[in-house]
């Protein structure tokens, strides 16, 4: 292992896999990445991974706008491309007048930075995404380069391509202490060695707290469980003959989109759950949470209104992260 680094970059999901990779795009090639597993062995690794480019503001509009033109190019890599569905499109759904109005504002905003969106009504969502149904539909906001990219695949070409730029990547390589020197800089201490360098980036996902308190910070941050579940082949999807587009619905929060032949279906929780809160298994790596579907009956119960195809859809798995 080297001995000396400018970045030290904890953590080996797409937050550090993505920071070393831009690092070494702005030219810090002395730059390493330790990962006490493999790489998306934390959250990363059962990502939902939807890339959309709505975002509540110019600032993350622009970020979304980068990491889709970025994915895009990893994508058409010819020597290791990485599956991207960017053509499938995507409906953030309303069913007021008032939220149809914010899409307008929203669309103007993002059309001002060259990022198309376009407002339209429910016989039109209906005519994209052949599974809906318009009952108490007013329109939505489509977002032509909505998608879903392979979060392991995305991972692998970051660190690839930062690696060719000079950065080192060490897996099962845990942290197990950080010490300050009195110039500020630090020293990484792994089980399998030690590195000085002058900055240290804490991306360790829901081990966040751990690493922090290594170096006496406690990070204000709490990690939620979150769940989808993919369900077996819908023939409506067969006989469709066209890729769904992605469904986000703030009315009822939950977001679908096609998986195989089937949907995959998650849900942003209102009454969500924390985890981890009183430590976490040093053995909790591939890792899920017990299924908890009783908790988003409510949420299903608009998928089902809105899919009706999904009252006869078997579930293939259920996923809690
Ligand atoms: C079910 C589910 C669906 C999701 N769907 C989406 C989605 O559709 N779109 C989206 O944008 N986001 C989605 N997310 C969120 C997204 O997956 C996470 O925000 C993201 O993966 C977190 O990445 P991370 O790099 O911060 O953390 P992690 O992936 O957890 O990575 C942290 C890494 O740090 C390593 N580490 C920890 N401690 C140490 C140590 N001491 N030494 C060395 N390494 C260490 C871990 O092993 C781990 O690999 C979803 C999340 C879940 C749970």
């Amino acid at each position: 292992m080297q001995k000396h680094a400018r970045v030290v970059v904890i953590g080996g999901g797409i937050a550090g896999c993505s920071t070393l990779y831009h690092l070494t795009q702005e030219g810090w090639s002395d730059v390493v990445l330790l990962e006490r597993n493999d790489l998306t062995s934390g959250t990363t690794w059962h990502s939902a991974a939807q890339v959309t480019n709505f975002g509540m503001n110019q600032t993350m509009v622009g970020l979304k706008t980068h990491s889709i033109n970025l994915y895009k190019e990893l994508a058409n890599d010819s020597a290791h491309p990485i599956n991207y569905n960017h053509a499938d499109g995507g409906i953030r759904l309303a069913n007021t007048e008032q939220q149809m109005q914010g899409y307008r504002h929203f669309a103007s905003m993002a059309r001002g930075m060259g990022v198309d969106f376009e407002v339209i009504d429910a016989k039109e969502c209906k005519r994209r995404h052949p599974l809906i149904s318009t009952e108490n539909l007013t329109g939505g906001l489509w977002d032509p380069l909505d998608g879903d990219i392979d979060p392991y695949q995305l991972c692998h070409s970051l660190t690839r391509r930062a690696r060719k730029a000079g950065a080192e990547v060490y897996t099962d390589t845990p942290v197990t202490a950080l010490e300050q020197y009195k110039d500020g800089t630090w020293k990484v201490i792994t089980e399998h060695g030690e590195i000085d360098c002058d900055i240290i980036v804490n991306a360790c996902g829901y081990r966040v707290n751990e690493v922090g308190a290594m170096m006496g910070v406690h990070h204000p941050v709490a990690s939620m469980e979150h769940q989808y579940f993919l369900t077996e082949d819908i023939p409506e999807i067969v006989e469709a003959g066209q890729r769904m587009p992605l469904l986000r619905c703030p009315i009822s929060d939950y977001y679908c989109r096609q998986d195989k032949n089937g949907l995959l279906i998650g849900f942003y929780e209102q009454n969500c759950k924390t985890w981890g809160m009183d430590g976490i298994d040093p053995n909790f790596v591939n890792a899920l949470c017990p299924d908890d579907l009783e908790r988003v009956t409510d949420v299903l119960d608009g998928a089902f209104e809105r899919m009706p195809v999904l009252m006869n859809a078997g579930i293939r798995s259920i996923i809690n992260g």
